[in-house]
């Protein structure tokens, strides 16, 4: 069994408000979300965070963002903001590669 929480997400292990599945990918709703939508979009593929992207594998990074089009477009949302933090200083608690999704509040920049 993975010790990766977003691995387990992704195998069934642990349960998720999933809202979007395909060979590559996995988007479910953030457990404590900062906005009104807040989706979380991740590769099925352990990666570390965007500092373990290389030739090999950025592909699936194309696809995500394909895949954040799509759900945004399906949610209406006019708006909105992707986000990865790499690193804990820059706030990721996480290290398996996600983007954060959110909208529907206004968002300062920069960010805090
Ligand atoms: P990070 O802090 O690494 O950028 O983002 C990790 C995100 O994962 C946080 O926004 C946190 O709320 C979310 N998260 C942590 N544990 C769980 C969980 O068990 N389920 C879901 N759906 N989200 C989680
Ligand atoms: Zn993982």
């Amino acid at each position: 069994m993975s010790d990766c929480l977003f691995c387990r997400i992704i195998a069934g292990e642990i349960p998720s408000s999933k809202i979007y599945e395909d060979e590559q990918c996995f988007a479910f709703k953030d457990i404590a979300p900062q906005a009104p939508t807040h989706f979380l979009v991740i590769p099925k593929e352990h990666i570390g965070s965007v500092s373990e992207v290389t030739a090999e594998n950025s592909s699936v990074v194309g696809h995500i963002f394909e895949v954040i089009a799509k759900l945004a477009k399906e949610q209406n949302l006019e708006s909105y903001r992707v986000v990865s933090n790499i690193g804990e200083q820059a706030g990721q608690s996480v290290f398996h590669l996600h983007f954060h999704v959110l909208s529907g509040r206004d968002m300062t920049w920069p960010p805090g």
